[in-house]
């Protein structure tokens, strides 16, 4: 048995927020106590495949998004922290992986299908950058680079992660070899988290999240506009708790599980208001981000830090990604 190898990631697309707290961040937080070696990265490539005509943006969200792991508590110490373009064999990964994958399976991908809809790729004649379909692809690679066995996601996740095994199987198949390793997901205890509209997913392209820096006072407005039951239109009517947008977010964040069944019966039977529910939800949001945000603030003076511990893991990521790579191209005969 090896040692195990951890990998995520995040999209330089804007700053972090409680959904990937709750579905990625907790994780990376226990490995770092267990493992103190996970790579985690900043996939800018990957942002570029949807926001290329917004380089600045991507450019941008890089510090942005290390400064919210920093933030949360997870320690260069104990991860390596590296951005995906700096480490350009994973590119080579991506170009030879492509052979080995149908065009067919890529749009069959279901993670694929449904944020392609939300871009509007593929819609009224809009065209479907090649970069973007093949995503998944270049998911495999940055896998695939450090023979990771974990990899601590949200659900969302999951068929890129089949489809990452369907790689290792073929290449492994074909060029008959066992250097490349399959891996498997580690979700969280809460998968999915809508967003504030409760669309099904809190997306930080969607407009629809609470950011882990969010300021107390638009904390408190994104509560207050929350949706709750729509039928739900007098305190003493019978209120239903499944698809209410409160309820979930108590769900993921109430340290008191015993009270919040409690508040559940109370809101069923009738005569529990909303107001009463969202303040609870922001008095224990307020506290939970109050600390996140404040750590921020700190890391956030000096920012040149905060790159170099980047630049620094991402030579480091880059010796693992290129010893791999001469193993894969051994096994292809390219080893000249
Ligand atoms: P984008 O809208 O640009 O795709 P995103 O909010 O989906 O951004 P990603 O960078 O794509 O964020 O995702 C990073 C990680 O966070 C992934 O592992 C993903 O599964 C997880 N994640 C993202 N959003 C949620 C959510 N709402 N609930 C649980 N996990 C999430
Ligand atoms: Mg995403």
């Amino acid at each position: 048995m090896g040692k195990d190898i951890t990998v995520t990631g995040d999209r330089p697309t804007g700053k972090l927020h409680i959904g990937h707290y709750v579905g990625s961040l907790v994780t990376r937080l226990d490995l770092q106590e267990k493992y103190g070696n996970n790579l985690v990265f900043i996939a800018d490539m990957q942002a570029l495949t949807d926001n290329f005509n917004d380089p600045l943006k991507v450019r941008t969200n890089t510090l942005e998004v290390c400064l919210d792991w920093l933030a949360v508590g997870l320690k260069p110490e104990r991860n390596t922290f590296f951005i995906q373009s700096l480490v350009p064999e994973l590119t080579e990964f991506t170009v030879l992986y492509m052979n080995l994958v149908s065009l067919g399976r890529l749009e069959r991908n279901p993670t694929v299908k449904t944020e392609m809809k939300q871009k509007g790729f593929g819609v009224d004649g809009n065209p479907v950058p090649m970069g973007f379909l093949c995503y998944p692809i270049s998911q495999a690679a940055d896998i695939t680079a450090f023979k990771a066995n974990i990899v601590p996601t949200g659900e969302d996740q999951n068929p890129m992660i089949e489809q990452t095994n369907e790689i290792v199987r073929r290449f492994n198949n074909i060029y008959n070899c066992d250097v490349l390793v399959e891996c498997h997901t580690l979700l969280s205890h809460t998968q999915r988290l809508p967003g504030i509209d409760g669309s099904s997913k809190m997306g930080k392209s969607m407009n629809n999240a609470i950011y882990l820096c969010e300021e107390s006072s638009s904390l408190t407005e994104k509560i207050n506009r929350m949706y709750t039951d729509p039928n739900h239109l007098h305190v003493s009517d019978p209120g239903t708790v499944e698809g209410n947008m409160v309820f979930t977010y108590l769900d993921a964040f109430d340290p008191s599980k015993e009270e919040l069944e409690e508040l559940k019966a109370h809101y069923r039977r009738g005569g529990l208001g909303d107001m009463v529910l969202k303040k609870r939800l922001n008095g224990i949001m307020q506290d939970f981000i109050r600390p996140i945000r404040e750590r921020r603030n700190e890391f956030e003076k000096d920012k040149g830090e905060v790159l170099n511990i980047l630049l620094k893991g991402s030579q480091v990521a880059r010796e693992i990604a290129a010893n791999t790579l001469s193993e894969v191209k051994k096994a292809m005969y390219m080893d000249y």
